[in-house]
């Protein structure tokens, strides 16, 4: 399992996690900003326990993303 964190806040709304990973990240049409499917908010923080089938194509969301507001957490 892993757990998948956004610093939302800070998204700028370039659409690279979609590319890496759309059947976990969307974009919102009301803010602009992605959308971490599944996730739950707390505070500024949301996050989702996933797979580790979704490893590889969120590891490639992290790195792409250039704003450094993604996190991939093992468990
Ligand atoms: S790659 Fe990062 S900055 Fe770009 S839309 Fe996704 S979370 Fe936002």
């Amino acid at each position: 399992m892993i757990r998948i964190i956004q610093l939302r806040d800070k998204c700028i709304g370039c659409n690279a996690c979609v590319e890496a990973a759309n059947a976990r990240w969307r974009m919102s049409r009301k803010d602009g900003k992605s959308v971490l499917i599944g996730a739950i908010q707390n505070k500024k923080v949301h996050s989702v326990i996933v797979g580790d089938d979704e490893l590889p194509q969120n590891m490639q969301a992290l790195r792409n993303c250039p704003t450094r507001v993604i996190q991939i957490i093992k468990l």
